[in-house]
């Protein structure tokens, strides 16, 4: 009996039941997940072992975009849980999005990011949409296994977000969009995007009122995803150039008002950078758990390579580095769902679980020796899929630049 079949109960039934404020629960330190969580994982976990570590290998060899995984991890509510309850989602928090999330990494970041990018094209909607606007298009999401996708990035603009080109402007009740965004995760599946702007075309306008964040039907006329782009590794995440010209976009579908989408944007990652970090640990969890693997069944020089002391060192590296980076994307996730500033923690979380994830990714393809090179084993994938998580979603020089901003800042205010 498959997974699917011995579940009796979904996710949403759990999580509406017993979700309450213990989550919340700020009396002192706990390094507990609750009931709910614990079960959500449960579930996450047993998804991923019967139907993402299966067909993994195949996903990333045809690059096909992992449309039956998507939707049987929508309708088992394994998707959206963070959409508000007034537009039929579970009103769940960063944090436990992040217990899942790390689970289907762990099987697979390509379908992982597949499955939960959405997110990020949904957070703008979530944060800054009126009710209209997050019951029209988030409500969509809930009524059937459909995804999103955030429109940010440039072929001339990436890192550097105020060198945004795409432009609108007003006409009447409507705003004219004209521009090229590259590198869209689910560009080419998404049923609605995310857009970033400039409507003020004065070079000198600041960047925090230069932009304005739009809500664009990829039904619009004018709106062109480009083909595939063929990926170093993820290549089950669907990832393209999408082309706006002259697309016509009705007012209402402004977020909070003209010259806010730069904040809008920005303040997006506050709850998306630790569902990456937390992508980036169940990659590098599966990283130790296939090295430990092999280590003990490998023999050199009369022994399981586990026993000389140089290979079991890597493996001791690896724990540290994935307890560290799962405690930072948990206080980052914890702390956005408290309400507190997370910036500096979502960017700490982000930075360190996507080097762990790389440095476990290289040592686990030196523990493999020459098999480790190859295809047939598991973890040259691994070490392709990582590479990612030092560039999306800011690089690893941008968090760099965030923290040290921060801590800089702080010094020259006289400390705490
Ligand atoms: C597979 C994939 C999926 C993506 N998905 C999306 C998506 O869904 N939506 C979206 O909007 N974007 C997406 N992106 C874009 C991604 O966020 C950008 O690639 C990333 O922000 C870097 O921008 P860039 O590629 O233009 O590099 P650049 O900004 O040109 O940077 C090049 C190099 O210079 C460094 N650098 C730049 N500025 C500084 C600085 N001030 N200090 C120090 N170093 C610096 C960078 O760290 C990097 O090493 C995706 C990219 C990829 C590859």
């Amino acid at each position: 009996m498959s997974f699917c079949q011995v579940l009796s109960r979904s996710v949403r039934q759990v999580a509406l039941r017993s979700y309450s404020a213990q989550a919340a629960t700020s009396n002192g330190y706990n390094f507990q997940l609750n009931e709910t969580q614990l079960e959500m994982q449960d579930l996450a976990r047993k998804f991923t072992k019967e139907e993402i570590i299966p067909v993994a290998a195949e996903y990333d060899r045809t690059g096909k975009y992992p449309w039956d995984i998507v939707k049987k991890a929508w309708s088992l509510g394994l998707l959206n849980g963070h959409i508000p309850q007034h537009c039929g989602g579970m009103s769940l928090g960063t944090f436990d999005s992040c217990v899942v999330g790390e689970e289907f990494a762990y099987g697979c970041t390509g379908i992982g990011n597949a499955i939960g990018t959405t997110n990020i094209g949904q957070m703008p909607v979530i944060i800054a949409g009126n009710k209209e606007q997050q019951k029209k298009y988030l409500g969509r999401l809930i009524e059937e296994p459909l995804v999103a996708a955030y429109c940010v990035t440039e072929p001339g603009a990436g890192s550097d977000v105020s060198g945004v080109r795409t432009r609108a402007e007003k006409k009447g009740d409507e705003w004219i969009l004209n521009g090229t965004k590259m590198w869209i995760t689910n560009g080419g599946v998404a049923n609605w995007y995310f857009v970033l702007a400039r409507t003020n075309p004065d070079p000198k306008a600041p960047s925090s009122k230069a932009f304005t964040g739009f809500i664009v039907e990829r039904d619009f006329k004018g709106v062109s995803p480009g083909r595939k782009e063929i990926n170093m590794g993820q290549r089950a995440s669907d990832t393209r150039m999408v082309t706006f010209e002259d697309v016509r976009i009705p007012k209402e579908n402004v977020l909070i008002g003209e010259g806010a989408g730069f904040k809008i944007a920005m303040g997006a990652f506050d709850k998306t950078r630790p569902p990456v970090a937390c992508g980036a640990v169940g990659l590098a969890k599966r990283c130790l758990d296939e090295a430990t693997k092999y280590a003990l069944e490998r023999k050199a020089f009369g022994v399981p390579i586990a026993e000389h002391q140089a290979v079991a060192f890597m493996l001791a590296d690896m724990a540290i580095g994935i307890e560290t980076a799962r405690l930072a994307w948990m206080k980052a996730a914890w702390a956005v769902d408290n309400g507190q500033n997370n910036t500096l923690l979502a960017s700490i979380a982000k930075c360190h679980a996507a080097d762990v994830a790389n440095k476990c990714a290289t040592d686990a393809v030196q523990i493999f020796g020459g098999c480790g090179f190859n295809t047939e084993y598991p973890v040259e994938k691994l070490m392709r899929d990582a590479k990612i998580y030092q560039i999306y979603e800011g690089t690893a020089q941008i968090q760099r630049v965030i923290i040290s901003r921060a801590i800089l800042t702080e010094a020259k205010q006289g400390g705490h």
